[in-house]
């Protein structure tokens, strides 16, 4: 019997970080005899949702126990009292915990889930899922701290640890000692150049070298000292020991995730009805010339078209089936969104933004996939026998050149193709402006790895110090 463990909203700004406690359970069963599964599921949900702390993480723990037998009453009385002595209850955490033992239909859950990665989830629609379930015969629990909201992610996390995902990664999270929490996290620069070009493309995100900055460590309070993601897990563990670590580590645990799978942007937004804070994507064909403001923002407006609908910007002023795009100069993406012209066709993935009575609803863009350039073109006095471009003698008097004496009264101005300055394919953001869902080109076509258990995927000492 397997017993699902699902946490979520247990940190905040403050401190604290839910996969440092996933880390922390793991050690309580390990160290008690009980038999985690396998590696702990970091889910990563809806990155568009206003109220998450980072980057809307929540944590599914594989235990064998029977959750109706005396073991999993005691996992479960152990997991809720470190979730309450372990949160920023009354610091902006809404901790939930979901726990999942026999499980006669998991579709709904799973349906939740998917949803959870792109759209907006109540708290009654978790609860009314966890009914459900209890119809099935299923034995399920939960637990609400605060205003409840940490169900949505406790629950979603059992449903995607539970379904067979076409694409996942992995990252091994490696944890600071609390009196360390706060302080600069001294990891060498260098050694993290040196394992990223060693590991790579097994590796991912770990050095922007275009901003020349370590993408593997946070910046927060928080307990986490750096996190490697990447495809293999043999792999990311010769990527942590490439590390030059000058701090002592409490230990570090390996996760399978969605990281870098574009999870959240599998759907086509329906663009007549855009719905604050949903994530995904539209098609369309650039309906505006693309508008460069102070900042380095980009702002076009695309005309949605198929399964779409038509929609959106009518009434914020930017035509009858447009959808307003914005670019941020941060992503890196605004050279690419201003060589776009009227009439490209294109796929353009992202958030929602909620309109406001000073902004229209907008599609903060993460992704442009150009997929059909339009003709260019100028229009221009005529070409001469010579070679040579006529020269206009005045209205109506025709053209004349300037170099062989040549003249044509009766010659028009023809069109003549602009070069584009732009290539047809897809463009992504610059690595650090990357969310944790976004996909990195390279893992374009790749195949998931594989999950080994007979590695050291969890470990407790510090035996990474130097
Ligand atoms: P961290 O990444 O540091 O763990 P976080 O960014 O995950 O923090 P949380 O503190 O967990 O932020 O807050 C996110 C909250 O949003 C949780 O309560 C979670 O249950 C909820 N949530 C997650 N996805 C959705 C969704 N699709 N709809 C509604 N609520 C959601």
């Amino acid at each position: 019997m397997v017993l699902l463990i699902g946490i979520d909203d247990t940190d905040s700004r403050q401190g604290r970080c839910t996969t440092h406690l996933a880390y922390r359970i793991v050690d309580f069963l390990f160290s008690n005899g009980y038999e985690v599964e396998e590696y702990p599921f970091l889910a990563r949900l809806n990155p568009n949702i206003p109220w998450k702390t980072r980057g809307n993480g929540a944590v599914c723990i594989k235990v064998k126990a029977d959750m109706e037998s005396r073991e999993g009453e005691h996992v479960m009385q152990i997991v809720k009292e470190m979730v309450e002595s372990n949160s920023m209850l009354g610091y902006g955490a809404n901790p939930g915990i979901v726990f999942l033992g026999r499980c006669k239909n998991i579709e709904p859950i799973v349906r939740f889930a998917n949803d959870a990665l792109w759209r907006v989830m109540s708290i009654r629609g978790a609860i009314k899922v966890i009914e459900e379930c209890k119809n099935y015969d299923s034995s399920i629990e939960y637990y609400a701290m605060g205003n409840g909201q940490g169900i949505v992610g406790a629950l979603a996390s059992i449903g995607l640890a539970s379904s067979m995902l076409d694409d996942y990664t992995f990252e091994v999270i490696a944890y600071r000692r609390q009196e360390m929490c706060g302080l600069p996290r001294l990891v060498d620069e260098a050694s993290v150049m040196m394992m990223d070009k060693a590991t790579h493309p097994y590796t991912f995100n770990n050095y922007d070298y275009k901003h020349a900055r370590v993408l593997i460590t946070p910046h927060g309070p928080d307990p986490v000292l750096f996190g490697i993601r990447g495809d293999d897990p043999c792999i990311l563990l010769d990527a942590l020991s490439m590390l030059k670590v000058h701090e002592p580590l409490e230990g570090y645990m390996l996760f399978r995730s969605n990281q870098g799978t574009n999870a959240h942007l599998a759907n086509m937004l329906d663009a007549s009805n855009l719905k604050a804070y949903t994530s995904g994507y539209i098609q369309g064909r650039v309906a505006s010339e693309p508008l460069a403001i102070e900042g380095g923002h980009t702002f076009f407006a695309l005309e949605c078209y198929g399964n779409n609908g038509y929609g959106s910007g009518d009434e914020d002023g930017y035509g009858k089936g447009n959808v307003l795009c914005a670019v941020y100069e941060p992503t890196g993406l605004s050279p690419i969104a201003q060589a776009l012209s009227i009439g490209d066709v294109l796929e353009v993935g992202g958030g929602v933004r909620k309109g406001t009575s000073k902004h229209p609803k907008v599609l903060n863009v993460e992704y442009i996939k150009v997929v059909d350039l339009a003709r260019k073109v100028r229009y221009m006095n005529p070409l001469c026998i010579c070679g040579k471009r006529l020269k206009s003698e005045g209205k109506g008097k025709g053209y004349g050149c300037k170099k062989c004496g040549y003249r044509v009264r009766d010659a028009e101005k023809v069109d003549v193709e602009v070069a584009r300055d732009l290539r047809l394919g897809l463009y992504l953001p610059d690595a650090k402006a990357h969310r944790h869902l976004t996909k990195p080109l390279h893992r374009y076509g790749i195949k998931p790895g594989c999950m080994r258990l007979d590695i050291d995927w969890f470990n407790n000492n510090s035996r990474f110090t130097r």
